[in-house]
């Protein structure tokens, strides 16, 4: 298995400012949520793999993909050149943390359940992080249920959509957190 620091030195090799960056950041994060317990795996920038979705956990490979999408400037610029200096970091570093969470899950035994997302073990990461960012919410799994003889998947009151928790945390983030300038 590749030390963190071949992974890294690979991303560099593939992907230059941004390969190094997304190491660093992972390392980061893995310290910040996860006791620097999950295990490093590529880290690598694609375009078109998973459509529209940001980022993607590859469960077999311990491969995290990142849509380069989310490198493009935050704000209007001349420089077309997609790199380093101005995407929105705070975007690519939640992708990348929900995609950790998926990694977690994965190399602490994995999930059963209803999807990847609506699942216990998703789940309670999603609430034990929410927790340490300091996010005033909750989720729960959400669950069929008969009303009024149709079935439908109820959201208990006050707890994520699905929708919202398949894209934790950047869902549950302000407008502000993101785009003021930082
Ligand atoms: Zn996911």
């Amino acid at each position: 298995m590749a030390t963190f620091a071949e992974l890294k030195s690979e991303g560099i090799k593939l992907f230059g400012g941004v390969g190094a960056w997304v190491f660093d950041e992972w390392k980061m994060l893995n310290h910040t949520f996860f006791d620097g317990k999950n295990k490093p795996g590529a880290i690598i920038w694609g375009s078109t793999l998973h459509g529209k979705s940001l980022g993607y956990y590859h469960v077999t490979e311990n491969l995290i993909y990142l849509n380069k999408n989310l490198l493009r400037p935050v704000y209007p610029t001349n420089d077309l050149k997609w790199g380093i200096r101005h995407f929105n970091k705070r975007v690519a570093s939640d992708v990348l943390l929900h995609e950790m969470i998926h990694q977690r899950v994965r190399q602490t035994g994995g999930w059963v359940g209803e999807t990847s997302h609506n699942n216990e073990r998703f789940v309670e990461e999603v609430n034990r992080i929410a927790k340490l960012i300091g996010m005033n919410i909750k989720a729960k799994i959400i669950k069929q249920k008969t009303i009024q003889d149709e079935l439908i998947w109820h959201v208990e009151p006050g707890c994520l959509t699905l929708k919202e928790l398949s894209d934790f945390p950047y869902s549950s983030r302000s407008y502000n957190y993101y785009y003021k300038k930082q």
